[in-house]
């Protein structure tokens, strides 16, 4: 077996423990398996051990990818979770399922032009960047549940839920839960919320996905 399938097997394992303890099942907790610079080849063992959802964080490294690997898998759901840029809207839509990254007006409307374009209409999360973090991407939580409305009245975007990172120097718990108090606020009920190091705590938090790339592909 390859390490990452073998990886796989345990943080599906992990995944149900923290959901039991939890009280919480583990068909509620989704796993985006992310697969950022890893390439096709190291990818093709996960998805033959029956892992379908992924997580990319480039556009133009995941178009480099992707499309061969569909050809095989055909119900693959690709999340984009890395910041976005305008203007690759139009390849971002084309190639993925679920967008993970909104943050900003001007990328809602680009997002939704485009989805209005290609009769693609794709579910979003709005990226909160719970630790106002100035290097990082995400919107400030005192403006989430503001924009989650802007996002779904001003541009009709599908917004089921928020998406964090929290700083990597600090306790993870607060930003789970403020992120989780948004959403009530803002009335969506997905928590894109854990990686391979915090995502059993997001699970006690609520996470409804957990995005883990390392502990499954190994170092990067
Ligand atoms: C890379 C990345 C992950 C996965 O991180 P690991 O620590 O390798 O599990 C999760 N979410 C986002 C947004 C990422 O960019």
């Amino acid at each position: 077996m390859a390490d990452a399938t073998r990886n796989l097997v345990e943080i599906r394992e992990r995944i149900a423990k923290a959901a039991a303890e939890a009280g919480r099942s583990a068909e509620d907790v989704a796993l985006v398996a992310v697969s950022k610079t890893f390439d096709g080849d190291a990818i093709r063992p996960v998805l033959e051990a029956g892992q379908r959802i992924f997580g990319e964080n480039r556009v133009q490294e995941a178009q480099g990818k992707w499309p061969q690997l569909r050809e095989t898998f055909s119900d693959i759901e690709l999340h984009l979770i890395g910041p976005l840029q305008s203007n690759k809207a139009k390849e971002a839509v084309a190639l993925f399922d679920v967008i993970e990254s909104v943050d900003r007006e001007k990328i809602a409307k680009a997002l939704a032009d485009e989805m209005e374009k290609q009769g693609r209409k794709l579910p979003c999360y709005v990226q909160v960047n719970t630790g106002l973090e100035p290097q990082k991407a995400g919107i400030d939580p005192r403006e989430t549940v503001d924009f989650v409305k802007r996002c779904r009245e001003v541009h009709g975007l599908d917004v089921v839920g928020l998406m964090c990172i929290p700083p990597l120097e600090e306790n993870p718990g607060p930003h789970f839960a403020l992120l989780e108090k948004l959403a009530r606020e803002a009335g969506v009920a997905q928590l894109s919320m854990g990686m391979s190091g915090d995502f059993e705590t997001a699970i006690g938090f609520g996470a409804t996905s957990v995005r883990v790339g390392s502990a499954i592909f190994g170092a990067r």
